[in-house]
């Protein structure tokens, strides 16, 4: 582990709140500006920070609302351990209390029309049957949560590999441990739902859960029972720290060595824990016979998948344009694949990858450990991504075609025993049908039409960069 972290852990939250602020530590803040000279978003010269995070400290106005992609990288290089990130949620919770723009809709599965239920009406049969048998909570000992963003992509947890891996559950109605909300700043709700997942395992009696997102695992672990007073009584450990102790003890017996030159992207919760999930990532990809080469940015200093730009303002066009900054550098690298271990970065990589035409083919290290061993995975990462274009699609012509849909909402309370979610409205189900059939059809899919997309996506991405326009808010 690089840099300034070290081993550090998200704050306590008896021990916070030492003034006006609830998880931000202003007790210990000198207003040095390391925090935001860091920040690869704001890009901020040491006089700049300095002023910067003052004013959000004193006022709650800095640019930094607008342009933080919840990164997690200012908490990170603190010297103070104050935790600035805390303190960019701690304004945008002040300024999110009567409601959260329509995008979020998108990832608050109470709503109707959010984006798992969208997903549902397009997705295989294998994978319907895949998320139907992960919803029974079943006492148990031992399991595997299948993550908020693993079932958007349940193809992955088919290897061979996981055979093992103990009985899979959880479904949408987990809320993703809170990490969206949390990233919104709505922790009224992120109490909420760490009240659902006390109850939930409490009733498992589960004494060890393996994540099958590594995000969710750093939740479980860190956030929710440090800031939030979760109460878990089990053992936690991400997937990956699994495959990598299978590997290490010859459970998981490789045929081959694959011999890919391969980057990484690391995700925004891989930050915590002196980066271990980082760390654990570079090893299981190296014992699947690959070389790491580093992008520009990386570690604790990693640009997001472009998922965290909603978080400042809610724009699709913000999440393209930071998921395609990414691609590039990932690009840059002259890498021949890059290794994207959280499935939330992976399916939104994806759809930038395939709008914006880029080649370098995506990996989930699962997919490298699967075909080292000698087997071959389900790989459905570009079919996926036309179905998510289909999700946005839908969403942007509801916001275009209903002005009660385009404005602010007030997400229904989070009860501590599991709710049926919604059912997603005829008029979604016929709009997914019709796009998806559109996305994966002849129109679509042939180089002409492909090439087009893509110059187009650029440009549009161009154009919108130019403007700059102000804060949505
Ligand atoms: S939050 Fe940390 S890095 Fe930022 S100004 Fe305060 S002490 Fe410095
Ligand atoms: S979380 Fe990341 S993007 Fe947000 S202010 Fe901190 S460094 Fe910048």
């Amino acid at each position: 582990m690089t840099g300034t972290g070290g081993d550090r852990k998200v704050g306590d939250a008896r021990a916070a709140g030492a003034g006006r602020f609830r998880f931000f530590r202003e007790d210990r803040c000198d207003r040095c500006g390391d925090c935001l000279v860091a920040c690869p978003y704001l890009e901020l010269s040491r006089e700049e920070a300095r002023r910067e995070i003052a004013s959000l400290i004193d006022t709650g106005a800095s640019r930094a609302l607008d342009v933080c992609h919840t990164c997690h990288t200012c908490d990170v290089v603190c010297p103070a351990q104050a935790d600035p990130y805390e303190l960019v949620l701690e304004r945008w919770s002040e300024r999110r209390r009567d409601g959260l723009p329509p995008a979020a809709r998108l990832v608050t599965p109470s709503e109707p029309g959010n984006l798992w239920s969208s997903l549902k009406v397009v997705l295989p049969p294998d994978e319907h049957a895949l998320l139907r048998s992960w919803e029974p909570l079943v006492p148990c000992d031992e399991l595997c949560l299948a993550g908020f963003y693993t079932n958007v992509v349940p193809y992955l947890l088919q290897a061979k590999v996981l055979a093992d891996l103990p009985r899979i559950v959880g479904s949408e109605a987990l809320f993703g441990c809170a990490g969206d909300l949390y990233k919104t700043g709505r922790f009224d709700l992120v109490e909420q739902i760490a009240r659902r997942l006390e109850r939930v395992f409490r009733e498992l009696g589960v004494r060890r859960v393996v994540c099958s997102m590594g995000a969710e695992a750093m939740l479980l672990s860190e956030i929710l029972p440090r800031r939030f007073g979760a109460a878990f009584d089990f053992e936690v450990l991400s997937l990956d720290d699994w495959l990598l102790e299978r590997l290490r003890s010859g459970k998981i017996a490789l045929a081959r060595k694959l011999g890919l030159r391969v980057t990484v992207h690391d995700n925004c919760l891989s930050k915590l824990q002196g980066g271990r999930l980082q760390e654990a990532n570079r090893e299981l990809v190296r014992r699947t016979g690959c070389d790491v080469v580093e992008p520009e940015h990386t570690r604790e200093r990693a640009l997001c998948c472009g998922f965290g730009a909603a978080a400042s303002r809610f724009r699709v066009l913000d999440i393209l344009a930071s998921g395609h900054r990414r691609l590039r550098e990932l690009e840059a690298t002259g890498a021949e694949a890059a290794v994207v271990y959280c499935p939330a970065c992976l399916f939104i990589l994806s759809v930038v990858k395939e709008l914006a035409g880029v080649r370098m083919p995506l990996y989930h290290p699962v997919e490298l450990v699967e075909r080292a061993a000698g087997g071959a995975p389900v790989r459905r990462h570009e079919e996926r991504a036309w179905d998510m274009a289909a999700v946005i699609g839908n969403h942007l012509l509801k916001s275009a075609l209903s002005p009660r849909y385009r404005g602010t909402f007030q997400p229904a309370p989070i009860s501590p025993e599991l709710q049926p979610l919604p059912e997603l409205p005829w008029g979604d189900r016929v709009r997914m049908k019709l796009l998806t059939a559109l996305f994966h059809g002849p129109v679509v899919q042939n180089a002409a039409m492909r090439g087009l997309i893509s110059r187009s996506f650029r440009a549009t991405l161009s154009r919108d960069g130019a403007r700059r326009p102000p804060a949505s808010e």
